[in-house]
């Protein structure tokens, strides 16, 4: 039997998953992320019991995805220590000759939802998590956004919300949208970590604000028939309905939106879009080999 294989590359954890030609997933393991060598090692063992047809990577970054890129294939200026400059995808290739599909852990996010969650029907989608970080996602005409890099839509900058002067807690930037409202800098503002914050607490609506604010760029700029939300802190399922109305206000009445119940939307997959997006791009060889 023939299967297919996915890794999600994050930061904290490895997730791989084995599925047969139907993505029927048969075996699963979550590794942590510690040093390459050991974590690969470990991910090397996992896929040795199968016969693998192609695999999916959806990786951490920043990684580089142009091909005509010397470095094509590598996690670049990650501070994760032993990550930086690190040639994953030629590591991979070194160990598995077979084809692998390659992109960033957000876009094989977005093509897991357009094809089998909550994007379904749908040719275009933008896939946020908003989690330790924020990073997007963006499927196209049904393919994975990529030009010259790929989308880092965490790292807009947004407009202040009225006197907040939280300091941003990126260090690149001074008011970009992970460092003003992803879970360190909504614990930052509050002291409180998020999972514990209550739901009446004013932090929400700054919350609401900013991914309002984000999603109402995006919007403007791709248009996406769907927009899909992820990550820890969205699952405050308050925060969904709080973002549609300061989207609705910020927006001004612009352009009209589908109906935002519609438009902006939760995980269709729950935790497994990244793995379910990687299977489908090794399926279908549509990531950049
Ligand atoms: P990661 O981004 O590291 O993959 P998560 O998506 O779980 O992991 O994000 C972790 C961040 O999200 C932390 O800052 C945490 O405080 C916040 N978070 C996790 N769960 C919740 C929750 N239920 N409500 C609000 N914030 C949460
Ligand atoms: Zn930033």
């Amino acid at each position: 039997m023939e299967y297919y294989g996915s890794i999600e590359a994050g930061g904290t954890k490895f997730v791989c998953a084995v599925a047969d030609e139907d993505l029927q997933i048969v075996d699963r393991i979550s590794l942590p992320t510690t040093l390459p060598e050991e974590t690969l090692n470990q991910v090397f063992e996992f896929f040795d019991s199968y016969q693998l047809k192609a695999l999916g990577v959806g990786s951490f970054g920043p990684i580089d995805v142009n091909q005509k890129s010397s470095t094509y294939g590598y996690i670049t200026s990650t501070p994760k220590i032993g990550w930086t400059n690190m040639d994953l995808l030629g590591t991979l290739k070194a160990r598995f000759a077979i084809p692998i599909a390659w992109t960033t852990d957000v876009n094989a996010a977005a093509y897991g939802e357009i094809h089998l969650g909550a994007g379904k029907g749908t040719q275009s989608c933008i896939y946020l998590t908003v989690g330790t970080g924020i990073g997007g996602g963006a499927v196209v005409n049904g393919a994975v956004l990529q030009g010259f890099s790929h989308p880092e839509m965490g790292h807009i900058t947004v407009q202040r919300y009225p006197n907040d002067t939280l300091e941003c807690v990126c260090p690149y930037h001074d008011n970009c949208l992970e460092g003003l409202a992803a879970g360190p800098a909504l614990e930052k503002r509050t002291g409180i970590k998020g999972q514990l914050l209550e739901v009446a607490h004013e932090a929400w609506s700054i919350e609401a604000f900013y991914l309002a604010q984000s999603l109402m760029n995006y919007t403007l700029v791709l248009s996406p028939e769907k927009i899909i939300l992820g990550g820890g802190v969205m699952k405050q399922t308050h925060l969904l309905p709080k973002i549609r109305e300061s989207l609705e206000q910020q927006l001004g009445g612009y352009v009209s939106l589908p109906d935002l119940e519609e438009y902006i939307v939760g995980c269709g997959l729950g935790d497994n879009s990244g793995t379910m997006g990687c299977l489908l791009l090794a399926k279908e060889q549509r990531g950049l080999m």
